[in-house]
């Protein structure tokens, strides 16, 4: 796809009954793993829609968001309040097809006009998700352009950071690492939900992208959202969306909405049944398999994983570690491609070198069907 997930080299597809040497495809984040939740919810997330129905361009004239299905904004505002992972009172929200739509959204809003005599550099502390610097020069843009490790930017020109957090490759928490004049942030929040991370604080940035594909697992919807505080600048991505697709969907926004309001209603707050949670019930999965790694990690000796600290998480009132949608592995010592290695044993990961990192790292989808999970294990004791 556009953004470097290659869905088409291994479908992506029903992996259930695998041939033993079958090639697993552990590059890509699709979260299939999500399918076992949301089986076990059954019709309660079903909707039906008349072929009447959500024929106009328009969802609300009155927001300046006028494409936001209602239901959706609502159900979104209830889900950040029930998990108290990001504040939404005094900021706009704005829909978009996934936040890679949005993501080219707010640069444009944050760099237009144009009020220098050359394009704004967008940076990221590497390893920084892969998609990024083809995001931002894809179409070669006037506006901004990559500038690369964030580490490493010294130039005095106007920036553009982007603050992954938790972290897509590593799953650790980050802040901002320029932290001079004239920056403007943008924080990439698609990992901040309770099956992956503590949650420690309601956050409350400038600029906040969120995206169903990580948060519920329906990557297929292509549904995000950004909120943000500055009208001006969610007046611009407004514009931006206008012109690039005239709005977003009304199905899959009505589908989201209904999913997320499903979750937010069985958050545990409100006293719903065990094994109800959704954020419990995939955290107790990625839990499961961390641990499985680890294991299997110590026992090879071959590779190192990151470590993550205990903190309390607001949400689940435990005092927990993180357990990322992605395991970013080192080799150890010697083994220049890491990336390699996996693939002489049948198995797709994505190199260090993708995230402007090294070789001998890889980053390894978590959010995988179980069987593709076990497979890996299998082939992992064996490396
Ligand atoms: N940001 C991060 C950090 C991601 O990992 C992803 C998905 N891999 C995205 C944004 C984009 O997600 P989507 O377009 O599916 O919403």
């Amino acid at each position: 796809t556009a953004n470097g997930d290659n869905v088409k080299e291994n479908h992506g597809g029903d992996t259930r009954n695998l041939p033993v040497d079958a090639v697993i495809n552990l590059d890509h984040g699709d979260p299939t793993m999500y399918e076992s939740y949301w089986r076990k919810v059954g019709d309660e997330c079903t909707f039906v829609i008349k072929g009447f129905e959500s024929l106009s361009y328009f969802s609300n004239p009155n927001n300046p968001c006028w494409f936001l299905e209602p239901k959706l904004e609502e159900a979104i505002k209830n889900l950040h309040g029930a998990v108290g992972n990001a504040v939404t009172d005094g900021y706009s929200i704005i829909v978009g097809t996934g936040s890679s739509q949005l993501l080219q959204a707010v640069l444009f809003a944050v760099t237009t006009p144009l009020e220098h005599a050359s394009q704004i550099n967008v940076v990221s502390p590497a390893p920084y998700y892969s998609s990024y610097p083809e995001i931002v020069d894809l179409v070669k843009s006037g506006l901004y352009k990559w500038a690369g490790d964030a580490h490493e930017f010294e130039k005095d020109e106007p920036y553009i950071e982007l603050v992954t957090s938790p972290n897509n490759p590593s799953g650790v928490i980050r802040g901002s690492v320029v932290n001079r004049e004239g920056g403007v942030l943008i924080h990439d929040l698609a990992y901040y939900w309770p099956q992956y991370t503590p949650i420690t604080s309601s956050l409350d940035f400038d600029i906040m992208l969120f995206t169903a594909s990580k948060c519920t697992g329906h990557a297929g919807s292509r549904v995000g959202w950004a909120l943000v505080k500055d009208k001006e600048v969610a007046k611009k991505m407004t514009k931006f969306m206008e012109v690039n697709t005239i709005g977003v969907s009304k199905e899959p926004q009505l589908r989201v909405a209904k999913i997320l309001q499903v979750i937010a209603d069985r958050c545990k707050r409100f006293g719903s049944p065990e094994g109800d949670d959704f954020f419990e019930y995939n955290k107790n999965l990625l839990t499961e398999r961390w641990e499985i790694l680890r294991e299997t990690v110590k026992k090879t000796q071959m590779f190192t994983l990151p470590k993550y600290p205990l903190q309390h998480c607001n949400y689940t009132g435990d005092v927990t570690q993180a357990h990322p949608a992605f395991a970013w592995m080192k080799c150890k010592e010697g083994i220049e491609d890491c990336e390699k290695l996996f693939r002489n044993h049948k198995i797709l990961t994505r190199s260090g070198r993708r995230f402007g990192s090294d070789p001998g790292f890889v980053r390894v989808s978590m959010v995988g069907r179980d069987e593709e999970f076990k497979l890996f294990i299998d082939r992992l004791s064996m490396i």
